[in-house]
């Protein structure tokens, strides 16, 4: 495991960006059992990791809420993004170490009961109406879809198959069946106990899988209430067909490449993840690539050629954020995962045109029956964004209470830095998923002259700006009924 050098510590986050070196697209890590003490936690955070994402696929809610706790206790810049599992469908557990399924060998699929652990010849499924629903011919994936059935012969409550694709199968990999077998709601009555259980410990952020409508974010939304982020994870057909509207009600969305390379043709998913990135800038919504990008470093100390170029593309393509996902959870060395992708991320940072972004950026995108202070935040943030680049701003602060202002800007990818300064941490840690936002704490204002004030002290202290520089400053009106940024300043510093 790589140690963490105490003289590498992370700077303060109020100056991350000063480097001309900085980094800005964000990173995310699964954490799992190669990643959740205290110590590890603690380097990936000084290594770069922004957010830390929860996967709540295995173990117990005890052992999430301690993990949570050990999160928040060790790296406690990070935001947390808890990810429900949903209706994943899995096999039993195959012996440890794994076992290798031969191509043309056959393997019976019958339901858990039946078949409560897995081996060479025998694949007990967790749902037992997906076996009863399977056809003679359909091809069932395993895990990634490396490995793959065709269902053969149907044999009293189980399905005799053959296998076409054969390879190495270990914990409980995913059971994928085509997709007009068996549709899961989502999320599940476990996914929502969950949920409820973590609310109580303060979570900002939460994932939601296998989203196939905007109608399957309602529950967790209604659950979780206003303040906290919820995330679409697209990883179905379905979800992609129905992008625009998912948008209007998701906070964020994660390109959950995995899934989604099960479900839809592999060559498809550069495509969609392009496509599901632009419709984000356009809405306005943070969005975050995930899955397989350092794959290798599951086992290796560095990635292939093709995994730093896929990071980097990401980059280009105007990600919000970058994912670890079995890299960071059980993976050789966490710590150097994060690094890596860090640095490859920085390095692509420095070569994303940010003026070209900004001129080309078509104008935002809103629900029709979307509010008038949407539409002014959105007017207001090009504004900003102009201003920035008109005065070479040293710095665009925007004060906010709930990060509806930082985010404003960000879709603008300026090149200036983005501060936030709000007064409360849980905003700070829902921003860390945002492109380029950096977080100041500042006192509570009573009006929008002292929200600026406020701001501007903080990012002058804070080595932002110095005598000399414009500083570009958007703050919101505390007045309104609903929350709107409706204030643009100019501020020269003395
Ligand atoms: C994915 O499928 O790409 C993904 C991120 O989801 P999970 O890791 O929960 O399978």
């Amino acid at each position: 495991m790589t140690q963490a050098d105490p003289s590498a510590r992370k700077p303060s986050p109020t100056r991350r960006f000063l480097d001309d070196n900085a980094r800005r697209t964000k990173v995310v890590a699964t954490i799992g059992p190669a990643s959740d003490a205290l110590s590890t936690l603690s380097a990936m955070q000084d290594a770069g990791m922004d957010v830390a994402r929860l996967p709540l696929a295995h173990g117990s809610i005890d052992d999430a809420v301690g993990r949570l706790r050990r999160v928040r206790q060790a790296a406690p810049d990070v935001g947390v993004l808890v990810d429900l599992p949903g209706p994943k469908i899995r096999t039993t557990p195959f012996p440890e170490g794994g076992v290798v399924l031969a191509a043309g060998s056959e393997v019976v699929l019958s339901p858990h009961g039946l078949a409560p652990r897995s081996d060479e010849s025998s694949i007990g499924v967790s749902v037992p109406e997906l076996v009863e629903s399977l056809c003679e011919g359909d091809r069932i994936a395993l895990g990634d879809g490396g490995v793959a059935l065709v269902a053969d012969k149907r044999d009293g409550y189980s399905m005799r198959a053959r296998v076409v694709a054969g390879g190495k199968v270990q914990g409980r990999p995913g059971v994928t069946a085509p997709a007009s077998r068996l549709v899961l709601k989502t999320p599940t009555p476990e996914d929502l106990h969950r949920l409820e259980v973590l609310l109580e410990e303060g979570i900002e952020s939460v994932a939601v899988s296998f989203v196939r409508t905007a109608g399957d974010l309602e529950a967790v939304k209604a659950m979780a209430g206003r303040s906290v982020l919820v995330c679409a994870k697209m990883e179905t057909p379905e979800a992609v067909d129905d992008m625009d509207n998912i948008l209007q009600v998701a906070d964020t969305v994660m390109v959950a490449r995995g899934d989604l390379g099960v479900r839809v043709a592999l060559e498809e998913v550069p495509h969609i993840q392009k496509r599901l990135i632009r419709s984000c800038i356009a809405w306005g919504r943070p969005v975050i690539t995930a899955t397989q990008m350092l794959e290798s470093m599951v086992n290796s100390p560095v990635p292939t050629r093709a995994e730093v170029t896929d990071v980097a593309n990401a980059v280009f393509d105007g990600t919000s954020a970058v994912m670890l996902s079995a890299e960071s959870a059980v993976g050789v060395d966490p710590v150097n995962a994060v690094a890596t992708m860090a640095r490859i991320a920085r390095r692509a940072d420095r070569d994303f045109d940010s003026v070209h972004w900004g001129r080309n950026l078509p104008a935002q995108s809103f629900a029709a029956e979307s509010s008038t202070g949407a539409r002014i935040t959105a007017a207001i943030g090009a504004a900003a964004w102009r201003a920035s680049v008109d005065e070479k701003a040293a710095v665009i602060v925007a004060c906010t209470n709930t990060g509806a202002t930082a985010r404003a800007i960000t879709r603008f990818r300026p090149q200036a830095p983005i501060v936030a300064a709000t007064p409360y941490d849980y905003t700070a840690r829902q921003l860390t998923t945002s492109w380029g936002v950096d977080t100041v704490l500042v006192p509570e204002a009573k009006s929008t002259d002292e929200a600026v004030n406020h701001g501007v002290a903080a990012v002058r202290a804070a080595g932002y700006a110095k005598a000399g520089d414009v500083v570009v400053v958007l703050a919101g009106s505390l007045h309104d009924p609903e929350p709107v940024t409706d204030t643009l300043r100019l501020v020269r510093i003395y």
